[in-house]
């Protein structure tokens, strides 16, 4: 018998009849002989939804403590109405809010992070034979408050129970057939990987690809949670993402992500003198904005150029930050440009294979695309080019690095939001 972690996204249980398949996907599983731990998320838009009715009652931002409120309460509805449907099946169910659950968090509304679990009750409720429904993306400090994980904090939920009660497999039904080579509604010949690495895909996460949330692959890889993405509306195989996967003969790329929210700012004529980046970075990172690729020109005539991006998001918070040390570095203009994508190629074996930079260069400049600014690690490289770009070079680059697939792709019902 195994215990098994099953997450449900918003679109997997968008209405009634979806609901209804879910609750019989899991009395299937459950029927095989398994414990099932069921970890789900708000119907549908409902999070959206919820955030645009506070934006009608409230003219400024509206207090985080009263969003997370609000918020938990999707998800609320999602286990109470999964477990009925469980139920009229003629399983014994349970649910559970994440306090119940005892997932305990920091005290931070909003992005909370999950500091300790308390499955006792989950684990109790599996054994005596029920199936136990907990609401993801939420969580309660030890004052008591009640807190929320950050959009698409439900998988995050998921892998932190399934290594608290130490399941056997934490499986992340969504509305895909797996993690994608690239996304399939961009690239139609795109592959779904049957393994993918823990680090190959924490990066393709933190670089665009919504399939998984990054912080639930942090966690999974910490704790070695086996983990398996597959669609909730077929019963084809998924993807296992895993310590170590394998690589087809020839291939280096496993996948290729792409990123919208980005923005870059250049600071031109920044008189040269020790501590002017220092100054810069210190700055922004007191306003809590994240720098990403960072670059400096040479100096000429005593003065340099550096040009960095940001999340696009962050943008006008960014400028002013840049502003408001304007006399204190005595650089002589900052610009800015918007309407760019990242776009990232990523695979563990480009360590040792020569030759994947000049590749992704020539591709693309092929297509006489600009590149305005790269970055490279171990295991990524990224450019940034303009938006309007974006289709031809993630195609381009998924043929050049021997990706594109004759298989269909699957892709199901409304796209999960993340
Ligand atoms: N319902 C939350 C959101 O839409 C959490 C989740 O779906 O994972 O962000
Ligand atoms: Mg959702």
């Amino acid at each position: 018998m195994a215990l098994i972690v099953m997450k449900f996204g918003g679109s997997s249980v968008g209405d009634a009849e979806r609901m209804k398949r879910v609750a019989r996907r899991i009395v299937e599983r459950k029927q095989e002989g398994n414990q099932i731990v069921v970890v789900v998320s708000a119907m549908g838009d409902t999070t959206d939804d919820l955030i645009d009715l506070s934006k009608q009652i409230c003219e400024g931002t509206p207090s985080a403590r009263e969003m997370d409120m609000l918020l938990t309460t999707g998800e609320q509805v999602s286990v109470a109405l999964l477990s009925m449907a469980v139920q009229s099946l003629g399983e014994p169910a349970v649910s559970y809010t994440g306090w119940q659950a005892g997932m305990y968090t920091e005290a931070v509304h909003g992005k909370a992070r999950i500091t300790d679990i308390q499955p006792d009750r989950v684990l109790k409720s599996a054994q005596a034979g029920s199936v136990v429904i907990v609401a993801g993306f939420q969580g309660m400090t030890t004052e008591g408050e009640i807190t929320t994980l950050g959009r698409g904090g439900s998988d995050t939920t998921a892998v932190a129970l399934a290594a608290a009660i130490k399941a056997d497999l934490c499986e992340i039904y969504t509305d895909v057939d797996g993690v994608y080579s690239t996304d399939p509604r961009v690239v139609k010949v795109a592959r779904k990987l049957k393994e993918i690495s823990y680090d190959e895909m924490l990066e393709l996460a933190n670089l665009g690809a919504a399939v998984l949330h990054p912080r639930a692959v942090e966690y999974a890889k910490n704790y070695n949670v086996a983990l398996v993405v597959r669609s909730s509306f077929t019963q084809n195989e998924g993807t296992q993402v895993k310590e170590e996967a394998v690589m087809e003969q020839g291939i280096v790329v496993r996948g290729i992500a792409y990123d919208k929210n980005v923005a870059r700012i250049s600071i031109l004529g920044v008189p040269e003198k020790p501590g002017q980046l220092a100054k810069v970075f210190t700055a922004l990172a007191k306003e809590q904005i994240d720098v990403d690729i960072i670059v400096q020109s040479g100096v000429i005539a005593g003065a340099a150029d550096f040009s960095f991006t940001t999340a696009l998001t962050d943008l006008d918070k960014a400028l002013a930050v840049i502003e408001s040390i304007r006399s204190d570095i005595g650089f002589r203009e900052a610009t800015h440009e918007t309407d760019l994508v990242k776009v990232s190629i990523v695979g563990a074996g480009m360590v040792s294979t020569p030759g994947v930079a000049a590749k992704m260069f020539e591709t693309i400049s092929e297509l006489g695309v600009t590149i305005s600014l790269v970055s490279t690690s171990e295991i990524k490289m990224s450019c940034v080019i303009k938006q309007a770009h974006l289709a031809e070079v993630v195609r381009a680059l998924h043929t050049a690095f021997g990706l594109d697939t004759t298989e269909q792709a699957y892709v199901g019902g409304p796209q999960e939001r993340r």
